[in-house]
């Protein structure tokens, strides 16, 4: 009887111990009878270069990358695919022969999230953007690429937003799209979409049980979402729903980014059932 051998994933990040990415990582591939254990390997700024030879060296399978390594781990690989150099961050490492590719599921999982769980188009819709750190970056970059109408970008960090509007402006595919940049704190003109991808909501947070959002900017016939999944009914989220708007919570997109993760690495595709289960008692 031949014994399998085991490859590793894991979640580079530091900290990293708030992760559950390992857990509905590990039920995935369980699920499936795959020889993989999932980690988290915590590392700090100094050690990413070492880690990354870590993994290019050993027959590790690859890794995710999360705060604050997605932006700088970029330079430290040796394939960037298309869409993760338009963002400018990686959270999906793939290690193939010692050849280490990154990719950005972020994206993805957010625009399967609009389509899956928000029943939503996103062609010509004006969508307005809380945040400019690297989640914002993909969220802005997929909707780029479904052709909204228009993108504002909100930041508390007013250059963040203008450099992340550049970005969007100068990049091949933005023809249709309208970007613009508002100050923080003003008033939103509602828009058909809000997406929050501000760490504002977060447990754990110094502002944890604060919206970064007035109701007031809220009504029926809007969509509001929020990338922060833990807790998944974060403050926007209740006052969106008593505001009268649809809710689009960060738990599928952090399913589905995963998802595309688990698909790369692995070649098969992603129980999603059993990815969604394994967090039931988690949020
Ligand atoms: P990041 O790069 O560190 O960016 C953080 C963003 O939050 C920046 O725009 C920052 O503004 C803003 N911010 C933080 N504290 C603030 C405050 N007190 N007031 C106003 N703005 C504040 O982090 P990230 O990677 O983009 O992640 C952001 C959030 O998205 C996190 O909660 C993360 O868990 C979530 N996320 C969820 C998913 C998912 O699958 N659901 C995926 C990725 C990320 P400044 O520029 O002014 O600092």
């Amino acid at each position: 009887m031949s014994v399998q051998h085991t490859r590793q994933v894991g979640v580079i990040g530091y900290p990293i111990s708030h992760s559950i990415s390992p857990i509905f990582q590990q039920a995935a591939f369980d699920q499936l009878g795959l020889a993989i254990r999932y980690e988290r390997w915590e590392t700090p700024p100094d050690q990413l270069a070492t880690r990354i030879s870590g993994i290019r060296a050993g027959d590790g399978l690859g890794a995710n990358v999360t705060v604050p390594h997605k932006e700088t781990v970029v330079p430290l690989l040796d394939n960037i695919d298309e869409l993760a150099l338009r963002i400018g961050a990686v959270n999906t490492i793939v290690n193939r022969q010692g050849v280490l590719s990154g990719y950005n599921t972020d994206a993805r999982g957010f625009i399967r999230a609009c389509h899956t769980d928000g029943n939503l188009e996103l062609k010509n819709k004006r969508v307005l953007i809380l945040g400019a750190g690297g989640a914002a970056r993909a969220v802005a970059f997929g909707l780029l690429d479904e052709a909204v109408k228009s993108l504002t970008v909100c930041n508390r960090t007013q250059a963040r937003a203008e450099a992340l509007a550049e970005a969007l402006i100068h990049d091949a595919y933005a023809a249709p799209t309208e970007i613009t940049v508002l100050p923080w704190g003003s008033d939103s003109g509602k828009p058909e979409i809000i997406v929050n991808t501000t760490n504002i909501g977060m447990a754990g947070g110094e502002n944890s049980d604060a919206s970064p959002l007035d109701p007031l900017q809220m009504e029926p016939g809007m969509v509001v979402c929020d990338l922060v999944y833990n807790p998944v009914e974060t403050r926007l989220i209740k006052l969106a729903k008593e505001a009268g708007a649809q809710v689009l919570t960060g738990l599928p997109m952090l399913i589905y980014q995963g998802a595309a993760s688990f698909e790369i690495w692995t070649g098969r595709e992603a129980p999603i059932n059993v990815m969604f289960n394994a967090t039931k008692h988690l949020l």
